[in-house]
């Protein structure tokens, strides 16, 4: 794969389908350059899968432009787009073994000499010593992988994925998870997949579209959308967030001192999404993982320049690795707390007094205007 290859590009300007008055996507510009693998993420019904059908020709747009490549394809039918798209159900034909599934869209195209391409796609999907089964005596993991061969074969230039894993038990996904992306790096093509499982595209795209309503919320590489949210939806949305609602109270330098009730928390400028002129409200958000516990008794101990909150342990739930913690705090009521059992503190029970701490670093800050999700 070259830098210089921009035939995989994919470049949506002003694209959006209403139905009747209702708005299914709203207007949007987005480019996904070639190669990459990319992942369309949200909730049921907020326009994931209305996207993917424009980019593949198999929905009519109400407003914009498609782009392939420099190749503007907004009214051409899907099989003239050099893209191809593997669907949730397989849509395999159950009548032909495994091998000529995967030549149907070389021998529809006239081509006689077959064996080598489909055994390769075959080598490269892992289903080689299955090349003469028919798809029911296949597992679910091993269906999907010969549709996604059958979509490989014509060589398109962007893959689209509308929810592939779906019908996957969660074991079964999260190995084919690792097997897309496998196979992505492999042929080096655009990957577009829809999913509304968060893990999964974090897992998988190294860049994420968050949709909310009918709109990109937020788009960014997974860390970045987990460590710096900038809506409230988003932070909800890819894990769990604790929002403190704050005041602002001075600016030091590059930080903003806020207060919280009784307490005052530091926040870098440059990781607020939110106004911050001083008596401005701001929802201070920390991530359950990014905390620290410590007995009240002992909080003499925490050393200097660390956010902290008092509060007392609601519950306890011991999961292996971590121990989750619910805590009722006068600024936020059950703050989600998780530690690593390595560095559990036994007196860490229901019904003890603690001090929440954490580094002003992992801290983000929200337009406490918008509504909490
Ligand atoms: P899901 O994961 O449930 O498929 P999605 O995010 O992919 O959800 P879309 O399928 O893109 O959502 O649908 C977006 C919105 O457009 C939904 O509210 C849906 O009901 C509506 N919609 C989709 N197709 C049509 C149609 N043909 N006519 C009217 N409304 C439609």
């Amino acid at each position: 794969m070259t830098t210089t290859d921009s035939s995989g590009d994919v470049r949506l300007t002003g694209i959006g389908k209403t139905y009747g008055s209702f708005t299914a996507v709203h207007p949007l510009d987005l480019t996904v350059p070639q190669g990459s693998f990319f992942a369309l993420l949200g909730a049921s019904g907020c326009g994931k899968t209305t996207t993917l059908r424009m980019i593949a020709g198999l929905e009519e747009p109400t407003s914009g432009t498609v782009y392939l490549g420099d190749q503007e394809v907004t009214h051409l039918p899907p099989y003239k787009r050099p893209v191809n798209t593997v669907f949730q159900s397989y849509a395999l034909f159950p009548h032909l073994d495994i091998f000529e599934n995967v030549a149907f869209g070389l021998r529809r195209r006239g081509i006689k000499s077959v064996k080598k391409q489909v055994e390769e796609m075959l080598e490269l999907v892992q289903l080689g010593e299955q090349a003469r089964k028919k798809p029911h005596q296949l597992s679910g993991g091993q269906q999907q992988r010969v549709a996604v061969a059958r979509a490989l074969i014509n060589h398109p230039k962007v893959l689209l994925l509308d929810e592939p894993l779906g019908a996957l038990d969660l074991k079964l996904r999260r190995q084919m998870q690792l097997e897309l992306k496998r196979i992505q790096t492999e042929v080096g093509i655009t990957f577009i997949h829809v999913t509304h499982d968060q893990e999964e595209a974090m897992t998988m795209a190294d860049t994420v579209a968050v949709m909310n309503a009918g709109r990109v919320e937020q788009l960014g590489a997974p860390t970045d959308l987990y460590e710096n949210p900038q809506t409230t939806f988003v932070a909800n949305f890819l894990g769990t967030s604790n929002l403190i609602e704050a005041e602002v109270d001075t600016k030091n330098g590059g930080d903003i001192v806020l207060k919280a009730g009784g307490d005052k928390l530091v926040l870098p400028e440059s990781r607020c999404a939110a106004p911050t002129k001083t008596g401005g409200k701001v929802l201070v958000g920390i991530r359950p993982e990014k905390i620290a516990l410590t007995h009240a008794d002992d909080a003499g101990s925490i050393p200097e320049g660390r956010n902290r909150i008092t509060g007392k342990i609601a519950d306890a739930s011991f999961i292996g690795v971590s121990t989750q913690y619910v805590i009722d705090t006068p600024v936020c009521d059950e703050f989600a707390v998780y530690v690593q059992n390595v560095e559990r503190d036994g007196r860490l029970v229901p019904g003890a007094d603690v001090v929440l701490h954490w580094s002003p670093a992992h801290t983000f800050g929200l337009d406490a205007a918008q509504d909490i999700d």
